[in-house]
């Protein structure tokens, strides 16, 4: 079979032109990561070595199921390809060779939340204000010198950034980026950004370390390239400077990140950098229906600052665009469940089909509340992952103590959880001792009773011996029983099976599920190294995404931002608002506006065959309800392309004051049908349902759903929808609990509808 006969003429040329720097510059849906796949495939099929070939993708799951695709054509050989995000790859990278720049190979991972905590710290030793030197501010200005690959002492040098910080009288930032450095190094942890940082910086002052990757990585490719900042485009163009074997692709349109330091410039220098490059334009979108790769078309049309494409798609013409109003976000939240339902029963449609995105994070518990109301299954992506919950981030903190005892964040995590009388006034005493003395936190505690009275001295210095023998138990028991001795021996396993509310009683079978996980990989045949050390190694990489084995049946929820590269049947985007979506914080500049407008671009483009677009009129905001206007980007969409649908039909009559919609919606939500024997399926458990895999835990629903009381709907009988209006009921098909009922309603004619989601009421 010939593998590359699933490509267009442009998209096999550019799968065949393995040699050379090679770009791609194509509108969402044309096929880049496509042609990424199928290159990579060719290549193995052309003899390369997997081993010699680097993938850098956006999202580990967009690495997976890249890898997934590629097994179909080469088989398993395709295990053996280095693909990943960039910091995936880079901490394994440093993982071999992080001592060649003076750290240990098994430095920990500092998640943002352990460098925020470490910033904390050092506001409060230097005695900063920290309204002034807000931890987020400080934190960004940190990563954003660290992603342009500023050093300390080139910022404490730096004339302009010297500057800026006397102006907004923050002068001692400088000061600061040098102690958290510092800090981090003593730690042995690397925070996000010094996974690119150091390795730029191996990468610069070890030759012989730059010869063996630039020999090992013949090839590289390079997905969403539009969205590279500085730090990892050098990483890119210094592994490829010898053969230049490097593909990139991306869109200008879809470059959301500026907000992280990407550079948009990357794509448009890549002809300078590489004057000999092959460019390859794809202008057939081939996920979307015609009308919604025209709505994407005449959005983006707004923009100043972009390259010329004429993206068209030869699929179906579609449905229009249907815009839904609301008159608050729970509302919102509510009709979206209820269309998905409806939709799926029609269409026959599995859950997964259908992705509802968002702006910000904070809208995800609006749709989470009626999606579980109406027994949807949910999964939310890119969310608060499971690894950063409390009690898991606390038993991973005592396995990163246990193979680095120097890990300042982790010690201050634990060293008084459970409880075990070592209070403020001491960790105060351990932090300033290691201070003067240049020593650890733990080198400390090794040697309390120089620096504590007894009493205390006494309770730290268990507490070191404690993490002493869990080294040695680590190093002699496989992951599972290591990591089942040091929740029992620590006590945190007793203090969480001690707290029997609801929260203390999920939070134990949390701790529970990540020690199944280890469980899993302790018994895994498939790698030699199953030690705790090489579970730990990078789990604060792990995002919820790459928890989700078993792909349960589920709809997906995310922020625009975690939803590039994806594409789903139908989507919902919700929350076009003002100060939402644009973001109140792009309202400053065109280029900002600009960045929020190729959001909505990213958002409408992951659609195949229906998009809907919602608003509410009012919203609670940091727990005021504050009243919302549409958006402006509704207004630019050309209208040929849309319907809208305003919630009902009363209020379109008198659509004036904002007064009018909170009485029709007060009146709606009275409308609550009764509980009937309508009900569609086995009351869902109340608790999540327990699964055995760490890998394996999508939402479930825990409450059911309460249907109008239709029962006795019969042929003839005159209804009333929330929506349609007046009607009369031609025809009821099919056996309870899937009824559906034709209905000829007055104002939209006819229609036919499932019972069990239908806002029906007989009249
Ligand atoms: P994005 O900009 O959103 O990342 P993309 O350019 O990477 O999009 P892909 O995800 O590679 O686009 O492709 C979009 C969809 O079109 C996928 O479902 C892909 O399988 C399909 N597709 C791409 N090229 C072809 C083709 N030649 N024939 C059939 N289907 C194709
Ligand atoms: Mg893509």
């Amino acid at each position: 079979m010939d593998y590359l006969a699933g490509l267009n003429v442009t998209q096999r040329e550019a799968v065949e032109q393995t040699e050379g720097p090679v770009m791609i510059v194509a509108g969402a849906g044309s096929g880049k990561t496509r042609v990424i796949t199928y290159r990579v495939a060719h290549l193995i099929q052309k003899g390369i070595d997997p081993f010699n070939i680097l993938v850098l993708t956006f999202t580990n799951k967009a690495a997976k199921e890249m890898r997934e695709r590629i097994t179909k054509v080469v088989g398993t050989e395709a295990k053996n390809i280095w693909m990943g995000t960039f910091h995936s790859v880079f901490a394994k990278i440093l993982r071999v060779e992080a001592h060649h720049i003076g750290y240990p190979n098994n430095f920990t991972i500092y998640d943002t939340d352990d460098s925020k905590s470490l910033i904390k710290t050092i506001l409060k030793e230097m005695s900063l204000d920290d309204k002034l030197y807000h931890h987020n501010y400080v934190y960004g200005r940190i990563s954003m010198a660290k992603n342009n690959l500023i050093s300390v002492a080139e910022y404490q040098q730096n004339e302009q950034i010297q500057a800026d910080d006397h102006s907004s009288g923050r002068a001692f930032l400088g000061k600061i980026y040098e102690t958290y450095v510092n800090r981090c190094f003593k730690a042995g942890a690397m925070d996000f950004d010094d996974l690119l940082f150091k390795t730029n910086v191996l990468l610069k002052e070890q030759p012989e370390v730059l010869y063996k990757y630039q020999n090992k990585f013949k090839y590289l490719m390079v997905d969403e390239y539009q969205d590279t900042n500085f730090s990892q485009y050098l990483i890119v163009k210094k592994l490829a400077a010898i053969r230049e074997n490097l593909c990139v692709v991306g869109d200008d349109a879809q470059s959301i990140y500026a907000f992280r330091g990407a550079n948009i410039q990357n794509i448009l220098n890549f002809q300078k950098d590489y004057p000999d490059v092959k460019v390859f334009k794809l202008e057939q979108n081939y996920r979307s229906t015609q009308n919604i790769v025209n709505i994407a078309n005449s959005i983006i049309a707004n923009n100043k600052n972009q390259l010329e494409k004429n993206v068209f798609s030869a699929n179906e013409t579609g449905d229009k665009i249907k815009v839904t109003r609301s008159f608050s976000d729970n509302e919102e939240g509510k009709q979206v469940a209820e269309a998905i339902a409806q939709e799926r029963a029609d269409a026959n449609l599995n859950w997964s089909d259908f992705a509802i995105l968002y702006r910000t994070n904070a809208q995800s518990r609006s749709m989470e509340e009626a999606l579980r109301k109406l027994g949807v299954p949910y999964k939310i992506y890119g969310g608060t992952s499971f690894y950063q919950r409390k009690e898991i981030k606390d038993l991973i903190a005592y396995f990163r103590l246990t193979f680095n005892p120097a890990d300042e964040e982790a010690f201050k995590r634990v060293i008084n959880y459970p409880a075990r009388g070592i209070g403020k006034t001491t960790l105060d005493k351990i932090i300033l001792a290691a201070d003067k003395e240049n020593k650890t936190l733990f080198d400390v505690i090794v040697d309390a009773q120089q620096y504590l009275d007894a009493r205390a001295a006494a309770a730290v210095s268990n507490f070191a011996t404690a993490i002493q023998s869990f080294a040695v138990v680590a190093k002699n028991q496989s992951a599972y029983d290591a990591a089942l001795h040091i929740a029992q021996q620590s006590g945190l396993l007793k203090d969480l099976y001690d707290d029997k509310s609801v929260e203390g009683i999920n939070r134990y079978e949390n701790i529970q599920e990540l020690l199944n996980g280890i469980k899993e990989f302790s018994e895994r045949e498939d790698i030699e190294d199953r030690g705790l050390d090489v579970f730990m190694q990078d789990v604060a990489l792990l995002t919820n995404d790459d928890k989700d084995k078993d792909d349960k049946d589920s709809v997906s929820l995310m922020t625009i931002h975690s939803s590039k590269g994806l594409e789903f049947p139908q989507v919902y985007i919700v929350g076009l608002e003002e100060n939402l979506f644009p973001s109140q914080m792009s309202l400053n500049s065109r280029a900002d506006l600009e960045e929020e407008r190729r959001l909505f671009y990213v958002a409408v483009t992951r659609a195949e065959k229906k998009l809907n677009i919602s608003y509410a009129t009012s919203r609670f905001k940091f727990g005021t309800l504050i009243n919302c206007e549409p958006s402006r980007f509704l207004d630019e969409i050309d209208p040929r392309y849309l319907e809208i649908e305003l919630p009902k039909k009363a209020s379109i009559a008198n659509s004036g004051s904002f007064d009018d919609e909170r009485t029709q919606w007060q009146s709606n939500t009275r409308y609550q049908p009764a509980q009937a024997d309508v009900f569609s399926k086995p009351k869902p458990a109340t608790k999540p349902l327990k699964t055995t895999s760490l890998l394996a835990k999508a939402h479930v629903p825990s409450e059911g759903f309460a249907p109008s009381d239709t029962s006795n709907l019969q042929v003839g009988h005159e209804v009333e929808h929330e929506r349609f209006g007046y009607g009369k009921v031609l025809t009821l098909e099919g056996n309870k609990p899937d009824i559906k009922a034709t209905i000829f309603f007055k104002e939209i004619g006819q229609k036919q509808l499932l019972l069990k989601f239908a806002k029906l009421r007989i009249v």
